[in-house]
């Protein structure tokens, strides 16, 4: 799974395949592509890779004994270099609106934007989650 990390805002944006998704600032936006793999995102952000079988390990112990759970129990992420094919920096498109399109993001045409809250699932859900 990929993460945007805006560099202006500290925000930390999980993508979805298809919908523009923005941080808190709106300097940074990405998404997923049609092959669930490869993200576009603005330039200057940071691409976080979440090691996708790592994670699911980690919330099977949680799951099996929340209270033993310890932060030494690790799981892996990693920033994704420039070379890395699947992520692909963009300009930001001159005008653009991140807050645009179907985002169903909080704050979308709500006046001021409140405490970040859990997103809704994406339409479409029940898809094959984005792997790294
Ligand atoms: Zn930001």
């Amino acid at each position: 799974m990929k993460l945007l990390l805006c560099r202006e805002c500290g925000d930390v944006v999980r993508l979805y395949p298809k919908v523009w998704r923005s941080c808190a600032c709106g300097t940074s936006k990405g998404r997923y592509l049609e092959d669930n793999s490869t993200v576009e995102q603005s330039a200057g952000s940071l691409s976080i890779a979440l090691d996708n079988h790592g994670l699911r390990d980690a919330i099977t112990v949680w799951d099996q004994s929340a209270a033993a759970w310890h932060p030494l129990m690790v799981f892996r992420a990693f920033l994704n270099p420039t070379c890395e094919a699947d992520v692909r920096w963009i300009e930001p498109a001159p005008g653009a609106d991140p807050e645009s399109g179907s985002d169903p993001g909080p704050g979308a045409g709500s006046g001021p934007a409140p405490a970040p809250e859990p997103e809704p699932e994406p339409a479409g859900a029940g898809v094959t989650p984005p792997h790294e």
